[in-house]
């Protein structure tokens, strides 16, 4: 079968690989829908440290199931499905706590174990949940949507009527689409670039330009500030939009290395809370429903859909500019 192969730190293969045989518990799923992410490139670097290579890589994608292992019940032949890609070691204090995404030895399929840029990728049964009759476009995005809401469950209350997210990404814009699944009146977007702001309008959020007098406009009034750029001089900048009493979000991924400054005063004084997410703990069903919810107008979050051999050729180089997320789609 066809594949994308990280052979070694920095180097991509589109290359053939044998066609894998489900073992016991285990389904084989044929891929038709695989996004590409920002952890793709820093396992690339080998930036998580995990050196699993050669690694397929692809954490969200979706497919059916052509072939299932002796022992699975729950899943058969021709299922339509997405793939839940964290590999949790079930012993470590945070599993015992039902915090997978947060388990010590936590391994992922396209990180650790061969992922989704393959044209079939082996996964343990309990992994793939169905997916009704959802195209493979929006099953693919149930996996950056669970760590949407994992990230809401952080810090999510129903309170909050205006949001500000930094970055009019993919995820952003996931992260606006959740927001205002659950409720919320304003959602607005800051951005450096303005094809991302008409982008966000389009979707009905509220554009505001970096450095703007709409801006300074924020100034201590969003009830949720978000994160979503990974530049340590905006996470820096986020408690100066947050009101009192208001919560905020590090959802983007800033260098390993950044540090900011917070005032522990502002915090105390206008009852601050800051949090973090890391990844999806076991949301991919809530997620699907979220998505089924908001109907194709999520689409639009995909920018790209390409065939796997320019997925290759992405991996080894960067994102095409002013895109969204980036597929690879097959019929
Ligand atoms: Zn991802
Ligand atoms: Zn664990």
């Amino acid at each position: 079968m066809k594949a994308v192969v990280f052979t070694a730190k920095n180097t991509v293969q589109f290359t053939d690989l044998p066609d894998p045989k489900p073992g016991p518990g285990e389904v084989l799923v044929e891929v038709k829908a695989s996004g590409i992410c920002h952890t793709d490139f820093e396992v690339l670097k080998d930036n998580y440290g995990t050196g699993a290579f050669p690694v397929v890589p692809g954490h969200e994608y979706a497919g059916i199931v052509v072939e299932v292992g002796s022992g699975v019940a729950n899943v058969k032949t021709g299922d339509r499905v997405a793939v839940d890609p964290n590999l949790e070691c079930g012993t470590c204090r945070a599993c015992k706590r039902g915090w997978a995404h947060l388990c010590e030895n936590l391994g992922a399929y396209g990180v650790t174990t061969h992922g989704g840029f393959a044209e079939r990728s082996l996964v343990k049964a309990s992994a793939v949940h169905s997916i009704g009759e959802m195209s493979f476009l929006q099953a693919a995005l149930a996996e950056p949507m669970g760590c949407v809401l994992n990230g809401l469950d952080a810090v999510y209350a129903p309170w909050m009527e205006e949001a500000l997210i930094f970055g009019a990404g993919p995820m952003g814009l996931l992260m606006g689409l959740a927001l205002k699944a659950q409720g919320v009146a304003k959602v607005a977007f800051v951005d450096l670039a303005q094809s991302r702001l008409e982008l966000a309008s389009s979707f009905g959020f509220d554009p505001v330009a970096a450095g703007s007098d709409a801006l300074r406009a924020w100034h201590r009034r969003a009830d949720l500030a978000v994160e979503a750029t990974g530049v340590p001089a905006v996470a820096s900048q986020l408690t100066n939009y947050m009101a009192n009493g208001g919560k905020g979000l590090f959802f983007g991924v800033c260098p390993s290395d950044a540090r900011i400054d917070i005032a522990p005063f502002e915090l105390f004084r206008r009852q601050l809370t800051l949090a973090g997410s890391h990844s999806l703990n076991h949301n991919i069903p809530r997620s699907l429903e979220v998505i089924a919810s908001l109907g194709s107008e999520i689409d639009r979050a995909v920018s790209h859909r390409l065939p796997l051999e320019e997925i290759s050729k992405i991996l080894e180089s960067k994102p095409p500019r002013d895109s969204l997320k980036v597929q690879w789609q097959r019929d």
